[in-house]
């Protein structure tokens, strides 16, 4: 078996698509959206993201406002950044671009941003309606990617047995509610570094979705013929074939895919879903700014 392919550009770009009638009916009724993208130091990984994302902005027509401090800032200074934004009424979305400086209390700094502005949905009070099974607020943007990125591939998860690699705020744990909510109903495993066995935990599910930083750990003979397998991990890996020394790996081998029904490349899968869910939770944001 071949997997067929999960292709994140393909997908992106039809969410894309489907926003721009709803940007243009956000600008007809006077309202631009308009994104805050914060980062902080030099990590070029970040810098790279945030380009992207600016990008994506350029792309669709929608307002962003690109804010660099140095990694030399203070906590108080990213506070005053936050409530300033926070205040600034013709703004709808603010990220902080993710890792802080290792001295800044990260968590904290995220949580002042103003729910309704949080695009990312890394606040308690829209982490919390995700786990209440409200679906319609500010979703996280990469387990939410994935999520449309497996209906667009119109693969049906009801009943199936669904295994999340990783437990983060961020990613692992908001994909393993969204994949148990109702209306997706997969009966869902999370695994996380203490799991006995996590290869005889995966070898039983239809669905995997591998998000724990570790090239390539997830290898074939930890999938069940036919599984579909979503691959999350964003990882540099050494490489002295490349000019460059260096290529990407996802957290599963590319050797899946003679295994797998699905599977989603590293890069070109979850990555672009990742930036078009932003875009998302930025044009929805602009359109309840009317309400
Ligand atoms: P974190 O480091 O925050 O979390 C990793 C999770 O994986 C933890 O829950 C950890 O368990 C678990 N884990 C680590 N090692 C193992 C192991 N050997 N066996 C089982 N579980 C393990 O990472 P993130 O969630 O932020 O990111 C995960 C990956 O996804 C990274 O490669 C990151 O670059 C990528 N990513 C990609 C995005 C995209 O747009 N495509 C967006 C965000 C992240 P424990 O909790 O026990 O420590």
């Amino acid at each position: 078996m071949v997997a067929e392919r999960l292709d994140g550009k393909l997908c992106a770009a039809s969410v894309e698509e489907e926003l721009q009638g709803r940007i243009i009916a956000c600008k007809e009724k006077g309202i631009a959206p308009h994104l805050a993208v914060v980062i902080v130091g030099d990590d070029p990984a970040s810098h790279v993201y945030v380009n992207s994302k600016v990008r994506a902005c350029k792309r669709l027509g929608i307002k962003s406002t690109h804010i660099e401090l140095a990694a030399s800032s203070t906590e108080a200074e990213i506070r005053d950044v936050i409530h300033r934004l926070n205040s600034d009424a013709s703004l709808h979305g603010i990220l902080v671009q993710s890792p802080l400086p290792p001295h800044m209390d990260e968590e904290a700094l995220t949580d002042l941003i103003d729910p309704s502005k949080d695009v990312d949905g890394f606040h308690p009070q829209n982490l919390g309606r995700l786990v209440q099974g409200r679906l319609d607020g500010m979703l996280p943007c990469t387990p939410s990617g994935v999520m449309r990125m497996l209906k667009w591939a119109n693969i049906d998860l009801t009943g199936q047995r669904a295994v999340v690699l990783g437990r983060s705020r961020i990613v692992g744990m908001p994909q393993a509610l969204l994949l148990g909510a109702k209306g997706a109903d997969a009966t869902v495993t999370v695994v996380h570094s203490r799991t006995k066995d996590a290869q005889a935990v995966c070898a039983q599910a239809d669905v995997i979705v591998a998000a724990i930083g570790r090239p390539e750990m997830v290898t074939a003979d930890w999938i069940k013929p036919g599984a579909v397998v979503v691959d999350v991990g964003i990882n540099r890996v050494d490489d002295a074939t490349r000019e460059r020394g260096w290529r990407l790996a996802g957290d599963v081998h590319p050797d899946v895919a003679e295994k797998a029904s699905w599977l989603s490349p590293v890069p070109g899968g979850v990555g672009p879903m990742t930036i078009a869910m932003l875009m998302e939770n930025t044009v929805r944001a602009a359109e309840q700014n009317d309400n």
